[in-house]
């Protein structure tokens, strides 16, 4: 069992493997509570690997959270980085050439008779 470096909960395993002859080899965790994800990698990556580091899978956007060696294996823990659709508008060039110069010429008003009495 992994405990979440967010929140302390227990991880599930979201993905196990067989390999060498031991099944079900657990490589990927989730938790419940945070969406908080880890995952083995090659101890040789931890150098390489720190923590604040953004990637992309599958368009979704994570950041590294925590990372630990555990026996021979190196742990990386990731949260998903929620985002508002940065793609979804189409970010348009503000138009440069025109400029309201002119202040408006509405507001004028006709002066001079108030309304009441005749
Ligand atoms: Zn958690």
């Amino acid at each position: 069992m992994r405990a979440c470096p967010k929140c302390g909960g227990a991880m599930s395993a979201a993905k196990s493997i067989t390999v060498g002859g031991l099944e079900n080899k657990e490589i990927a965790w989730r938790c419940q509570h945070d969406q908080i994800t880890a995952e083995l990698r090659h101890p040789v990556q931890y150098v390489h690997i720190h923590v604040g580091d953004v990637d992309e899978i599958d368009g979704h956007r994570r950041r590294l959270v925590h990372k630990e060696i555990s026996g021979a294996e190196l742990v990386v823990y990731h949260e998903p980085l929620i985002e508002k659709s940065p793609a979804a508008k189409p970010r348009r060039a503000a138009p440069r050439a025109r400029r309201a110069a002119k202040p408006s010429a509405r507001g004028k008003r006709p002066t001079g008779r108030r309304p009441g009495r005749d």
